[in-house]
């Protein structure tokens, strides 16, 4: 039989240990999210008694919906939107997630700047880089990540972090992650979101700060019925 979900995360933190180390790192500078898209709040649960606390969500609405009550139990929780954002949903964003990965259009920023101002909250934010410039996918291009990180700051006042990344999923991670750190160099953004459950070993030796896993600690998750719609 499978290990459970508290095992399966136990053994995460030890790869990214071991990655952190081979890496030359500390263990502290890379933090683990555990991505609990699609899954229920029980099996939440036993990710938080297992000792967790940062999550990522990729949906607003189910975020929405399984949050509020698991952080009355769970206060310390610290919640990440790793998913597209949509503008008119900037105010449900703002309000409920520490994190926003997903910054990557003007209209976004924009609506991120006015809630923020309004409900007196700074979720951290990341500007995402389409880094394999793939029309399906979400972020800037690669070439216009300076213009737009310009824009963030100068046109609305927004601290962003650090910049995250998905590597196409038919390729190999490394130059992508390279890429990124790249760009976050040569704009002194020092928080790096890249790596999920295949690929979180190489994105710590490309100098990740936060690993997005799902999978490895919850297992499979069922299909979606639709791509990855906010
Ligand atoms: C689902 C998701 C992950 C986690 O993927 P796994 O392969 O299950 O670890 C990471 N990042 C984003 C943006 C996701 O949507």
């Amino acid at each position: 039989m499978d290990d459970g979900v508290g095992e399966r995360l136990q053994s995460v933190r030890a790869a990214l240990g071991t990655a952190c180390l081979k890496a030359g790192r500390e263990a502290g500078d890379v933090r683990l999210i555990a991505v609990s898209k699609t899954f229920p709040a029980e099996v939440i649960a036993e990710v938080l008694e297992a000792g967790e606390r940062c999550f990522g969500e990729n949906r607003v609405q189910e975020a929405a919906a399984k949050w509020p009550a698991l952080r009355e139990r769970y206060p310390d929780v610290e919640l990440h939107l790793i998913g597209p954002l949509q503008s008119n949903k900037a105010r449900e964003a703002v309000a409920l997630f520490d994190a926003i990965h997903t910054v990557d259009r003007p209209r976004i920023a924009e609506a991120l700047a006015a809630e923020m101002e309004r409900q007196g909250r700074a979720p951290k934010l990341f500007v995402q880089v389409n880094t394999g410039a793939e029309p399906q996918k979400a972020g800037v291009l690669p070439e216009e990540a300076d213009a737009f990180l310009a824009l963030c700051r100068e046109e609305h006042g927004l601290t962003i972090a650090g910049l995250m990344c998905i590597p196409p999923a038919d390729e190999n991670p490394s130059p992508h992650f390279a890429l990124l750190e790249k760009i976050a160099r040569r704009n002194a953004l020092p928080e790096l979101s890249m790596g999920m459950s295949g690929d979180f070993e190489a994105a710590v030796m490309f100098g990740a700060t936060y690993v997005r896993v799902g999978s490895a600690i919850f297992g499979t998750r069922p299909p979606l019925p639709t791509a990855e719609a906010g």
